[in-house]
C-alpha cells in the first residue's frame, strides 16, 4: 500500500508555515479523535488519527520535514523513529503533542468533561525481540503479542461499581491539580488524591478494580526492515498504554537483540569469520570454500598462505538500513597443525623437515625475520 503524502494528509500546501501545520493538525486530531467517534466509525477514525499524528510529527519537526521534502517517505521512516532521534528527540515530540492535547481537551473540549481535567498521554511500552543474524540481514515479518486495553463492560469505563458513580475529588475540587505554597512560590502539582483524574471512586467496579479498563492481549504485525542492527528500535505509534482523560496513547518500542551466530561476527555492515585451513593446503595453495550468510563462496588460497591472513569478499556482508550497498565479509585464515599422526605420516614429516632444514631459513619467512630481529637485539 502506497503511503499518502504528509502534506496531503494534513491538507496543507508544501510551503505551509509551522502555524498552519499546527492548526490543520488540531482540526483533524479533534475530528478523528477516538473519543469522538463511536461504533463502526471508531476503527476508521483511529487509522486516520494515526495517519494524521504521524504526518504532524514529521512536518512539525524542522529536521524531519527537510528530510521528507528532499527524500520523501524514504527520508523519514517513522518505524525507525527510535534510532538517531533517541529518547531526547522523542521527549520533545511528546511535549509538543501534550501541549496540543492540553489545548484541545483542557480548553475547547474541557467543558464537555465537566471541568478542566488533566489530559495525559499514555506511557510508552517497550518490547525486546530476539532475532537471528540471517533475519536481521534479510528483514522479517512477524507477529508479537502485546498488551491492549479494553473498556470495562461492567462499569462502562467509569471504574465505579454499578449503581454507584465516581465523585468529584474533594482535594482538588475536580481540577486534577493542587497548588502548593513553597516560600514565595506557588507550585502546581498533580493532585495526589485522584492522581489528576479529578474524580475519586468510592466503590470500585469489581471487574476492573476501578481502572475502567481491562488489560487484554492483542496480536501486532511487525515488519523488521532488512539490515537492522543490535539495539535499534522500531516504533509502533499508538500501541503503548492508553492515555488518561482522552489523552493520546503512548507508543510501543520494539528493541532488537541479535542472537550470537555460530560462524559470523557482525561489525556494522561487515561480517567476520574464521576459516581453519590444513597445514598442507596453506603451503600448497588451493581452492577453499567459505560460508557466507545464507550461501557459500570460494577463495583461491595462494601457495604459502600464512596463518592469520585475511581475505576480503566484497559485498558479502550485510546491507544496512541506511547503506546503499552491502558491507564485506572478512575470512580470517587459521592454519591448523595436524594431530593424531600415524607412524607413516610422522616419517613423511621428518623427511619434509630434513628437506626444509637443507633449504636454510628461506622456507620460513616469519622465522627468518624473527631470528634477524633477535640477532639485532643482542648485537
Ligand atoms: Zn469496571
Ligand atoms: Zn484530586
Amino acid at each position: 500500500m502506497a503511503k499518502r503524502d504528509y502534506y496531503e494528509i494534513l491538507g496543507v500546501a508544501k510551503n505551509a508555515s509551522d502555524d498552519d501545520i499546527k492548526k490543520a493538525y488540531r482540526k483533524l486530531a479533534m475530528k478523528y479523535h477516538p473519543d469522538r467517534n463511536q461504533g463502526d466509525e471508531a476503527k476508521k477514525a483511529e487509522e486516520k488519527f494515526k495517519e494524521v499524528k504521524e504526518a504532524y510529527e514529521m512536518l512539525s519537526d524542522a529536521q524531519k520535514r527537510a528530510a521528507y521534502d528532499q527524500y520523501g517517505h524514504a527520508g523519514v521512516d517513522p518505524n525507525m523513529g527510535g534510532r538517531g532521534a533517541g529518547p531526547e528527540g522523542f521527549g520533545g515530540f511528546a511535549e509538543a503533542f501534550g501541549d496540543i492535547f492540553g489545548d484541545i481537551f483542557g480548553g475547547a473540549a474541557g467543558g464537555r468533561r465537566g471541568g478542566g481535567q488533566q489530559v495525559y498521554r499514555g506511557s510508552d511500552l517497550s518490547y525486546a525481540m530476539e532475532i537471528t543474524l540471517e533475519e536481521a540481514a534479510a528483514g522479517k515479518e512477524t507477529q508479537i503479542r502485546i498488551p491492549s486495553w479494553e473498556g470495562c463492560d461492567t462499569c462502562h469505563g467509569s471504574g465505579a461499581k454499578p449503581g454507584t458513580s465516581p465523585k468529584t475529588c474533594p482535594t482538588c475540587s475536580g481540577s486534577g491539580t493542587v497548588h502548593l505554597r513553597q516560600g514565595f512560590f506557588s507550585i502546581q502539582q498533580t493532585c495526589p488524591h485522584c492522581h489528576g483524574s479529578g474524580k475519586i471512586i468510592p466503590e470500585p467496579c469489581p471487574t476492573c478494580g476501578g481502572a475502567g479498563k481491562i488489560k487484554r492481549q492483542k496480536t501486532l504485525e511487525v515488519k523488521i526492515p532488512a539490515g537492522i542492527n543490535e539495539g535499534m528500535r522500531i516504533r509502533s505509534a499508538g500501541n503503548g498504554e492508553p492515555g488518561t482523560n482522552g489523552g493520546p496513547p503512548g507508543d510501543l518500542y520494539i528493541e532488537i537483540r541479535i542472537k550470537p551466530h555460530e560462524i559470523f561476527e557482525r561489525d556494522g555492515d561487515d561480517l567476520h569469520c574464521t576459516v581453519p585451513v590444513g597445514m598442507t593446503t596453506a603451503a600448497l595453495g588451493g581452492t577453499i570454500e567459505v560460508p557466507t550468510l545464507g550461501s557459500k563462496a570460494e577463495i583461491e588460497l595462494p601457495e604459502g598462505t600464512q596463518h592469520g591472513k585475511t581475505f576480503r569478499l566484497r559485498g558479502k556482508g550485510i546491507k544496512g538500513i541506511r547503506s546503499s550497498y552491502p558491507g564485506d565479509l572478512y575470512a580470517h585464515i587459521t592454519v591448523e597443525t595436524p594431530v593424531k599422526l600415524t607412524e607413516h605420516q610422522r616419517k613423511l614429516l621428518r623427511e619434509l623437515d630434513e628437506s626444509f632444514r637443507k633449504g636454510g631459513d628461506r622456507h620460513s619467512p616469519n622465522a627468518k625475520s624473527w631470528t634477524d630481529r633477535v640477532k639485532d637485539l643482542f648485537k
